[in-house]
């Protein structure tokens, strides 16, 4: 997929609007509008690269500490026993990291339906106010 097809690229220029946690000059981290448990969060590179190997070696480094610096807010926030930090890319052919706050290993079999918006304003909200 091209990088200006990317549904990630266009989030990254606000032209698909995000409920966003926190941005830098390399990284953006948002909600996860489906999410799997409360709190998930997705960390990407602003700029478009298909998965975590191709990545530039700097901008990996970038986002692997934003994605440890949210964790450390979800683990507060969220009361949770775990941040699962994971790279798939499966349905977004742009490197994601998924931060998912945890209690226990049942988290992968939860269902992951729409959060409305006024639930992934508080979530954001909660995120954002503890960075
Ligand atoms: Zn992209």
């Amino acid at each position: 997929m091209s990088s200006n097809q990317c549904i990630f690229c266009k989030i990254v220029s606000g032209e698909i609007p995000s409920h966003v946690v926190f941005e830098n000059d390399f990284v953006k981290a948002f909600l996860d509008i489906f999410p799997k448990t409360r709190g998930h969060v997705l960390v990407i590179p602003k700029k478009h690269y298909s998965d975590f190997i191709e990545c530039d070696d700097q901008i990996y480094i970038e986002v692997m500490k934003v994605v440890k610096s949210i964790s450390k807010v979800l683990k507060k926030v969220f009361a949770c026993n775990r941040v699962v930090v994971m790279i798939e890319g499966y349905l977004v052919d742009h490197l994601h990291v998924h931060l998912i706050p945890t209690m226990n290993p049942s988290y992968a079999k939860r269902k992951q339906t729409k959060a409305s918006d006024e639930e992934l304003r508080a979530v954001c909200e909660m995120i954002k106010s503890n960075l």
